[in-house]
């Protein structure tokens, strides 16, 4: 019998390492909440106070990725590359919401106008007619 290839756990042997709290990341509301304020942003890029358990003293943070950079080198070619493009256009798209979900599967209050269902109720009274 031929050896089927596992189809499982890609290389990931860290699972435990990646769900701690600390290597925990923001939402992607958070992300785009951060993006669309620039009162926030303004905060992220240009900290007021250094804080010394962060890379690069937080000097250097991607608010897209919700990371940060030891140099603004690193800054700049994490900027560069497919990963950040990747997560800056999923930080980009509208979120989902409730009320859209509902519309989406029928449920949720509908006000299109619509003209169909008069054109119809005239077509029955003229049946009746005749
Ligand atoms: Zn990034």
């Amino acid at each position: 019998m031929p050896y089927a290839r596992k189809r499982s756990h890609h290389g990931r042997r860290d699972i435990q390492r990646a769900m701690r709290t600390r290597a925990r990341k923001l939402d992607a509301d958070q992300i785009s909440d951060n993006l669309r304020s620039s009162e926030k942003t303004a905060a992220l890029l240009n900290p007021s106070n250094l804080d010394v358990d962060k890379p690069g003293l937080g000097l250097f943070y991607c608010i897209q990725c919700d990371r940060h950079f030891p140099t603004d080198k690193d800054r700049e070619s994490h900027l560069a590359s497919k990963q950040h493009k990747r997560s800056a256009k999923r930080a980009a798209e509208e979120a989902h919401t409730v009320a859209a979900t509902g519309l989406s599967v029928g449920v949720g209050v509908d006000n299109t106008q619509r003209s169909a269902p008069s054109v119809k109720a005239s077509v029955q009274t003229d049946q009746m007619a005749a």
